[in-house]
């Protein structure tokens, strides 16, 4: 069979590890005769599963204790809504970075509960799209929080500077770049993520959230989406996605076993100075977003000449590169190489586009 890569940008692979491990004890877990699917979340072998989970995580992505650890349903959209039901207080406004697509997700979800002012950091850098540095983002002083994405998944543009905004609380959309690389999580107050490209399967949403945050939830927010009831409950106020939760205990084990988040922080940067490097090189493909706010978990390119992007997506399928269309907002190519995607995995596909360029270009 082909060795398939698959390039999606969510649910997206996982690591080949984690899933063969997870097939052989799919039926019979830890000797119970039963999948882990099947047994109540309450169960001490559930709970030994979920609190070596939420350990893991911490230690990945080294979580001082003044940080809660949920995990959640309803993916990252229902963050957008948790954010300002649990942060506002008596607040009207909020600061909204908007730097892509999903910041301005965010920013129409709020405006149902606050009037979130929005700060356009988009700009232009040498004819490519670019961030506005931090130090230019003109926030205000009577914000409840400032909300940011530092990954859009789905424009290829990332913001990799770390906030260092005083008091302010900030609040950041993890989904498409948690535990891709170190980061300080000190200098957040609420950091979400959605499960699905760089953890694990789709239906489990992780928060990390600082723990004097807790408890200021508006009446009217459900308490599924009330992070005091949630931490209160150990995240067990209702039935969560248990597989999930499983699923990405076992690799947030992958991930520690590979050497954590400061190895992976290397390997990623291989896997993109790699696509991006051949990119670069050539008139055939190009890459519209300038060289410091460029993803690396999330990679568009376009064909000089679009007329070949079926063609190409045809031909790459049928070589095991899957999942390679841009998302319809962006047109053109896009790989997402999040932490499961080996080396050989974007390897095998500049040699494809490479030898593509050689029979079209
Ligand atoms: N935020 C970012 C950065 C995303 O990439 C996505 C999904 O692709 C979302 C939010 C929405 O996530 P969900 O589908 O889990 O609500």
């Amino acid at each position: 069979m082909t060795q398939v890569y698959n390039f999606s940008s969510g649910p997206a692979m996982l690591p080949a590890e984690v899933l063969r491990r997870a097939e052989q004890e799919l039926t019979n877990w830890h000797g119970l005769g039963t999948s882990v699917m099947e047994i109540s979340h309450r169960s001490k072998e559930f709970m030994q599963v979920a609190e070596e989970a939420e350990q893991d995580f911490r230690d990945l992505l080294k979580i001082p204790a003044n940080y809660k650890v949920l995990f959640c349903h309803g993916g990252a959209r229902a963050q957008f809504a948790a954010i300002p039901g649990n942060l506002l207080g008596n607040a009207s406004s909020a600061d909204y970075v908007d730097g892509g697509y999903w910041a301005h997700s965010a920013i129409k979800e709020a405006e149902k509960y606050c009037s979130p002012r929005t700060l356009d950091v988009k700009t232009t850098l040498d004819g490519k799209r670019a961030i506005l540095p931090m130090s230019e983002w003109d926030l205000s002083d009577d914000a409840a929080y400032v909300h940011f994405c530092p990954n859009e998944t789905i424009d290829g543009i990332a913001i990799d500077e770390q906030p260092d905004f005083g008091n302010k609380i900030v609040v950041a959309d993890f989904s498409s770049t948690i535990l891709s690389r170190p980061i300080d999580v000190n200098r957040y107050g609420v950091i979400y993520a959605g499960a699905q490209k760089n953890v694990g399967p789709a239906g489990l949403t992780l928060v990390i959230v600082r723990e004097d945050l807790l408890g200021k939830a508006h009446p009217y927010v459900p308490s599924i989406l009330d992070y005091q009831v949630l931490a209160e409950n150990g995240s067990m106020f209702n039935t969560p996605p248990t597989f999930a939760w499983y699923l990405s205990g076992l690799v947030f084990k992958w991930l520690k076993e590979k050497g954590g988040v400061g190895e992976i922080d290397k390997i990623n940067q291989a896997k993109a100075d790699l696509l991006y490097g051949l990119i670069d090189k050539s008139d055939f493909y190009r890459n519209d977003v300038a060289t410091k706010n460029r993803s690396r978990m999330n990679i568009p390119f376009q064909l000089a000449d679009a007329s070949l992007d079926k063609v190409f997506l045809d031909e790459s399928l049928k070589v095991g590169l899957h999942a390679l269309k841009g998302h319809r907002v962006v047109g053109g190519m896009r790989a997402s190489i999040y932490n499961a995607m080996p080396l050989e995995g974007v390897k095998a596909l500049t040699d494809f586009m490479i030898d593509f360029e050689r029979r079209h270009g």
